[in-house]
């Protein structure tokens, strides 16, 4: 599983730093939170099609986070396209997408579902879960927590041969999880030939938030915790009046959650590279990273065994 950071920085963009967009790329469709101004263009840097966008999280109404929305709408509608999308975000973003779509003369022909989400868990998909939580930053905001349904357990060969199943289309129908007969005697299940069910990956998003507690409980466990690190420690006040974090505040939350990876985003444009925050955040978690516009991070789907 792909997570593309097309944009890490915050506020206004810049040539160091694009506004806020992460994309996490599942097999046929791509899952954007939230959709900074430029969006569109670090989305062709990528080379990913925003015709594979399926479902975007917007954290909240801050203009760096939601300003590239209404652009990349237009463009899906100038393609032509009939994929349905959905939104989900905080409250105010229906009248946001109604308003800026309505005075911009967009007309989407394909279905456009929108969701105010609150601290409701999204209806199960079948292959992934996204549960929304408050976060705290002044206006209304959230933080998203992402995981991959379980993957099922491996096939065996050898026990299918033992049990006395032929290779060919019986196997086939055991790897789907079906049950079968064999000609003349018992039913067989696929558990007999397969191995226990695997954990999928999974992510938190934090969005823009100050230090929370709670978002280290929903996100207990995560292969990869995507936190907002504005600051480095020495402005912790400054973080805590604007309601952001720092990177030291971002690994606390890491350490809670006892998350495997920490990446640190939307990096304020006081500083000119990474660096004060790795070594800040790595004091505190080891596994930090900061990454640049266009970095990839692969997290392993279903979570291998050394993780
Ligand atoms: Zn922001
Ligand atoms: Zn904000």
């Amino acid at each position: 599983m792909k997570i593309v950071f097309l944009g890490v920085g915050c506020g206004m963009p810049s040539i160091r730093r694009a506004l806020p967009a992460v994309a996490i790329c599942l097999k046929r469709e791509i899952l954007l939170f939230d959709a900074g101004e430029g969006v569109q263009l670090q989305l062709q840097h990528a080379h990913l099609s925003l015709q594979r966008i399926t479902e975007i999280y917007i954290s909240h109404l801050h203009g760096d986070h939601c300003l590239g929305l209404p652009g990349l709408i237009s463009t899906m509608s100038l393609l032509h396209r009939t994929k349905p999308l959905s939104i989900i975000g905080p409250q105010g973003i229906k009248s946001f997408i109604t308003n800026t779509l309505e005075m911009t003369h967009v007309e989407p022909k394909f279905s456009l579902k929108v969701k105010e989400g609150g601290k409701a868990k999204l209806p199960e998909q079948s292959q992934y879960s996204v549960e929304t939580l408050p976060a705290h930053h002044g206006v209304p905001a959230l933080s998203f927590v992402l995981r991959m349904a379980e993957v099922q357990g491996q096939f065996n060969p050898e026990k299918a041969i033992h049990i006395g199943v032929p290779r060919g289309p019986l196997w086939k129908k055991l790897q789907q999880g079906r049950s079968i007969r064999l000609a003349g005697t018992r039913i067989i299940h696929p558990s007999e030939v397969l191995g226990p069910s695997r954990k999928g990956a999974s992510i938190a998003y934090s969005g823009d938030t100050k230090f929370n507690p709670e978002l280290a409980a929903a996100a207990r466990g995560v292969s990869l915790l995507i936190h907002e690190a504005t600051y480095t420690n020495e402005l912790k006040e400054k973080a805590s009046e604007n309601l952001h974090s720092t990177a030291a505040q971002a690994a606390e939350i890491a350490v809670l959650a006892k998350a495997r990876q920490l990446a640190l985003i939307h990096i304020s444009p006081r500083y000119e590279n990474n660096l004060q925050h790795e070594q800040e955040a790595r004091g505190i978690f080891q596994q930090s990273v900061v990454p640049n516009d266009l970095d990839v991070i692969e997290i392993s789907h279903p979570v291998s065994k050394e993780d």
